[in-house]
């Protein structure tokens, strides 16, 4: 018996929700927010408003064609 271990792969933990981002549609951007009230309702810590979608990233970009930090570090040539 050499007594070898088995090499447990490190279990994902049960918490399975993805990292939940929250997109002012107002700022164009991911913000981060308040919860308003008991609803599912948040609002947008840079403007004010409650224009505020949340989502995972990946869908966040594919609804709202955000770019990210992919548009950030275009220079804006105005
Ligand atoms: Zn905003």
């Amino acid at each position: 018996m050499k007594g070898k271990h088995q090499h447990n792969q490190p279990k994902l933990n049960n918490n399975l929700q993805p990292p939940i981002y929250f997109f002012c549609k107002d700022c164009e951007k991911i913000v981060e927010t308040k919860p308003v009230g008991r609803k599912f309702v948040y609002k947008c810590n840079v403007c004010g408003t409650k224009n505020v979608a949340f989502g995972t990233l990946e869908s966040l970009k594919n609804f709202y064609r955000y770019q990210g930090e992919e548009a950030e570090k275009q220079p804006s040539s105005n």
